[in-house]
């Protein structure tokens, strides 16, 4: 058996004719296939705006910024994520404020949420962990009751829904139904890849003209926008901007990756249910519920386990799986250290940290190598 990455992307020959036929066009960047890709992906997702910027940690730190997260600005997110989901509000010279996570679904917890207020926090950025969405309905209420802004962090969860009840229209991830903003990344091991690549969703004109300075320098042509012209060779610059435009060449992959999602994401699920149908009755092993009215996208399969160290270190080094850990509680790192952050802040996801494991999870998985998987985890629970 070949290695078996937890996660990787699956191209094929559509993607790489459609990628050299933007090098073979006149733009490399900044031509028509960026706008293409923003509008395919506003649609897909039910969005008024999308935004493509260079990763998902740059449409991170744009929304930060279009949401006005500043200089003594709290912004509360997930324990459970990664670095970037909080880096962000660094970046902005805000500071980041952990929520815990619900044990089982290792979703930001909205009550936990509500504790960590404080009279600086500005705005709430959840992650829709491991493609199953966050508990939206509860944290737009939160956010209206304290006029807070709301980023979804999505970077796991093109392609997923939730409804509030049965019966309701699904509300899709990356609409903004409940939210200011919502951020993709294209990164290679997400559903989708543009290589390296990111978006921001929004419904409100007024982010979306911000997302879009932001993006490029801050600088502005639109004569609607500037404070004057002295010829047509003028432009402004109103904002601290930054380059994290992405490329034509990448949007060009990303349109023709787009149009494989669903199939993507169909196969994400029949993966899942053939470990659920494994791993459920198993009793060393625990799993991540999916709650009534969330339809994941499946973007990691991830077991519980007790003697965590032990199973990871043998699947690691005796088979070819390449398990990885998602997440170590941002504030355990170093820097956060550093920054005054302590262990203990927040318990439960400290305590779904020592026993995660996630499994290979990824549409291009074969049904032999995802029988070889559940064969080794047995082996290497029951050792
Ligand atoms: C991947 C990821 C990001 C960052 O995306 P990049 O495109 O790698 O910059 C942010 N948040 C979460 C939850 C992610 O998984």
């Amino acid at each position: 058996m070949k290695q078996i990455p937890y996660a990787t992307q699956w191209i094929e020959e559509d993607d790489i004719i459609a990628v050299a036929d933007a090098l073979r066009s006149s733009n490399l960047t900044q031509g028509p296939l960026v706008e293409e890709f923003e509008k395919s992906i506003a649609q897909y997702c039910g969005a008024k705006y999308a935004v493509a910027v260079s990763s998902g940690t740059a449409a991170l730190h744009v929304a930060c910024l279009a949401a006005g997260v500043s200089v003594g600005d709290e912004v509360v997110t997930s324990a459970n994520t990664f670095a970037a989901s909080a880096n962000c509000v660094l970046y902005c010279g805000g500071k980041p404020v952990f929520a815990d996570i619900e044990p089982d679904t290792a979703l930001i917890d909205p009550a936990d949420i509500r504790k960590k207020l404080t009279k600086k926090t500005k705005a709430i950025i959840p992650v829709h962990f491991a493609g199953q969405p966050a508990y939206m309905e509860e944290i737009s209420k939160i956010a209206k009751g304290n006029d807070l802004k709301i980023i979804e962090d999505a970077a796991h969860a093109i392609g997923a829904k939730y409804r509030l009840k049965k019966g309701q229209d699904w509300i899709k991830v990356g609409s903004c139904y409940h939210s200011d903003m919502t951020i993709l990344s294209f990164h290679p091991v997400k559903h989708i890849t543009t290589g390296e690549g990111g978006a921001v969703l929004t419904n409100d004109q007024n982010l979306y003209e911000k997302l879009v300075f932001f993006r490029s320098h801050g600088i502005t042509r639109s004569t609607k926008h500037m404070k004057e012209t002295e010829g047509l060779w003028y432009y402004e610059m109103h904002e601290l901007g930054f380059n994290y435009r992405l490329t034509d060449i990448q949007c060009a992959l990303g349109t023709s990756q787009l149009k494989k999602l669903d199939k993507f994401v169909a196969r994400r699920k029949e993966i899942a249910k053939m470990y659920d149908e494994a791993f459920s009755s198993m009793e060393r092993i625990d799993l991540i519920k999916e709650k009534k009215g969330f339809d994941s996208s499946r973007h990691l399969y991830v077991v519980l386990v007790d003697n965590r160290k032990n199973v990871f270190n043998w699947l690691k080094t005796e088979t070819n799986i390449m398990v990885n850990v998602h997440y170590i509680p941002v504030y355990f790192h170093p820097y956060y250290r550093n920054l005054g952050y302590e262990r203990g802040l927040c318990p439960i996801a400290e305590e779904y940290y020592s026993r995660a494991i996630s499994i290979p999870m990824h549409p291009k998985l074969s049904d032999e190598e995802i029988e070889y998987v559940i064969e080794k985890i047995k082996q290497a629970i029951l050792d």
